[in-house]
């Protein structure tokens, strides 16, 4: 069996995992995704591969599998037994690089410490993508572990980009516009190279529209401008959060509705959005089939805000060679996005209705001065070719190999 990088994307009560192989000429074939969810109350380990088929569903009790270290332990046997031998790398999905992190790094202690600074800036991902990071530098401190940040690709934004207009000294503290969703708009860059090479250089919008959604302005294959700011609660509306929001709204809900502010982060991330508007779902497979009006409001409501944000981020670009959908409503959604395009109609793009309905790569009509594409994103893939190159660059020597 070939050597395998792990890719390990870690939340609150879940792990998320997918292997790959490494096969000659570096390329990288995917063998398994799996998750072990339910971590603390219903610990559970399932996983596919490459042909969808389950190779692995087990439960445990919960005093079995109460904590992400046991969680951990277990996905090791599995994948001893199911692979051979344990992976040559890990590659981690970390949401936040803070200002300085802008290339995937590989992994020691005082690495973990200056990640651990930028826990308050990303409060709910950022201590559960660390936590197995830690538990694994314990306990096989020679395997190389890589840090891949969501923040990285949109690290060389010019300082005007990256600045709100507050005193200096927040800015030097590191309250910025940061910019989520790297890893994706960076695969779907590399992608366009492959499948659209024609308009890969040029000036792109990207809307990754997924539970989480931003928009990213490509130039040239990199990112100059992001919907997404300090925080991933801003720029477009989503599932559950409500995106781009007036401060003054914060401030009304603390004095005069006496929230607290726990309550308020909670209400931010888990109670607005598509959720909150329709008051049906935060998912759009429900609003789309749902007959009540609030939904197909919530369904403008979307369409609308990503238009005005394809707006301005052309502005960003000084103008609009394509547009490009990805992520589960931007790959999977038709009528989403040709209710964004009708909006965008006045920059130039329009759909092909059979192309659009068949979620075809290229979706504009012929005529279109604007190309639009859909493209699938692999944030998974992106990782662990980051975990690849540094592997590479690393002596290995065999001991290291578990
Ligand atoms: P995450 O941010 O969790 O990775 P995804 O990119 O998987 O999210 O997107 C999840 C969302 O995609 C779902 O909440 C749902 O709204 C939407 N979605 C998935 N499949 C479809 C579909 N066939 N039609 C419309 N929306 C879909």
């Amino acid at each position: 069996m070939s050597d395998t990088i792990l890719v390990i994307n870690a939340g609150s009560s879940s792990i998320k995992f997918q292997l790959f192989a490494i096969k000659p000429g570096d390329q990288l074939e995917r063998r398994l995704r799996g998750q072990i969810d339910g971590i603390g109350t219903r610990p559970r380990l399932r996983a596919t591969d490459t042909k969808g088929e389950c190779v692995v569903n087990q439960s445990w009790p919960i005093n079995e599998v109460g904590e992400l270290h046991q969680a951990l332990d277990k996905l090791v046997v599995f994948l001893r037994e199911y692979v051979g031998r344990l992976p040559v790398a890990i590659g981690h999905r970390v949401v936040h690089g803070g200002p300085e992190f802008v290339d995937p790094t590989p992994i020691n202690s005082w690495v973990i410490d200056q990640l651990q600074r930028f826990i308050p800036l990303a409060p709910l991902h950022q201590p559960n993508n660390l936590a197995p990071i830690r538990i694994v530098l314990e306990r096989q401190p020679h395997l190389l572990q890589v840090a891949c940040f969501d923040t990285a690709f949109h690290r060389h934004h010019s300082e005007i980009v990256d600045r709100y207009a507050i005193p200096d000294h927040f800015y030097r503290e590191g309250v910025r516009r940061y910019g989520f969703h790297g890893l994706s708009y960076e695969y779907i860059a590399s992608r366009l190279r492959d499948v659209a090479p024609a308009i890969a250089n040029s000036r792109i919008v990207v809307a990754h529209l997924g539970s989480g959604a931003s928009m990213c302005a490509l130039h040239a294959g990199k990112s100059i401008e992001s919907s997404m700011g300090f925080t991933a609660l801003d720029g477009l509306p989503m599932g559950t959060r409500p995106g781009q929001i007036d401060a003054g709204v914060v401030l009304y809900l603390l004095k005069e509705q006496a929230m607290s502010v726990t309550d308020i982060e909670h209400f931010l991330y888990h109670d607005c959005g598509l959720k909150g508007l329709s008051g049906v779902s935060n998912d759009v497979r429900d609003l789309l089939s749902s007959s009540d009006p609030r939904a197909k409001m919530a369904l403008d409501y979307f369409a609308y805000r990503i238009a005005l944000f394809g707006g301005m981020l052309a502005t960003a670009l000084g103008g609009l060679d394509a547009f490009v959908f990805t992520a589960g409503i931007g790959e999977n959604a038709p009528p989403v996005r040709q209710a964004v395009a009708d909006r965008m109609s006045c920059f130039g793009i329009e759909l092909s209705k059979t192309a659009n309905a068949k979620n075809d790569l290229c979706i504009s009509s012929e005529g279109s001065p604007v190309k639009c594409y859909v493209v699938p994103t692999d944030e998974e893939l992106m990782i662990a070719r980051h975990t690849l190159q540094v592997l590479q660059k690393h002596e290995m020597p065999e001991e290291r190999r578990a």
